[in-house]
């Protein structure tokens, strides 16, 4: 497995293998369902993904990422598709697609919460509480628009402002917020023995670096 794959069309690929091996949908270009499941909330990313595996169970899971890593395929996982510079998508690809499989069980009693990989902060928050930050804030600068041509004046107000921002905050970054390690905000926000461990995990459980559509902690 190749951490640079190239986009491969979906003909490329035996998908009739692929629906055989999971429950969940899946979806190719032509595919009635395809233009929606290929949009995300950021109406600025217009990716076409070679395929759309709607994961039902674990199962699919398994398979969808074993499909994806035998073949080299570059791979998306996508939960409520609200990652800004687009990481749950991507062109040529793999999308795998967790919102089918978004329950959220808690045992009160022995203090365990089993949740889904497609459940949001809505159905989370109903039942776990959120977990607490040192700082004593947190901003976030997000601006929306639906008009196309208003994108550059809209970006240009938007970093102005974070710009104008950034001297008084601590120099660190909730993920949630950001693109990639953004000139070291990211690992400065773990701190160096909580960044350790990351490179270390990343290591051992992606050495191939498949799931690298995210604020990638780098293989070294
Ligand atoms: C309008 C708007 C408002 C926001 N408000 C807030 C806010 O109030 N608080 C806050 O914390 N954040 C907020 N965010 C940021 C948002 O929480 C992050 O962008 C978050 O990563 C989105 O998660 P998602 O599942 O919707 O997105 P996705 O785009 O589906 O996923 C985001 C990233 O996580 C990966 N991923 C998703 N699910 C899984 C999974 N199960 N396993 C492994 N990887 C996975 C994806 O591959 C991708 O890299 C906001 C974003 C927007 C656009």
């Amino acid at each position: 497995m190749s951490a640079t794959s190239q986009p491969v069309a979906s003909s490329e690929l035996d998908l009739d293998l692929l629906r055989a091996q999971v429950t969940g949908e899946v979806i190719a270009p032509g595919d009635a369902a395809y233009d929606e499941a290929r949009r995300v909330f950021n109406g600025m990313i217009d990716r076409s993904p070679a395929v759309v595996v709607r994961c039902a169970e674990t199962a699919d899971v398994a398979a969808a990422v074993t499909f994806a890593g035998e073949r080299g395929l570059l791979l998306a996982v996508r939960c409520g598709s609200h990652s800004t510079p687009g990481y749950s998508t991507c062109d040529g690809g793999i999308v795998i697609d967790l919102r089918p499989m978004n329950s959220v069980q808690v045992d009160p009693e022995a203090r365990i919460a089993r949740v889904q990989g497609g459940a949001v902060a809505q159905s989370v928050g109903r039942d776990i509480a959120l977990a607490a930050v040192d700082a004593p804030w947190l901003y976030f600068c997000l601006s929306m628009w639906m008009d196309p041509a208003e994108d550059q004046r809209n970006i240009e107000w938007s970093r102005w402002l974070a710009a104008v921002i950034a001297p008084h905050g601590a120099g660190t970054a909730f993920a949630n917020f950001v693109a990639d390690d953004e000139n070291g905000r990211l690992r400065a926000s773990y701190g160096e023995h909580k960044y350790a461990r990351l490179v270390k995990l990343k290591q051992r459980f992606d050495p191939d670096n498949l799931f690298r559509l995210n604020q990638n902690i780098p293989v070294q």
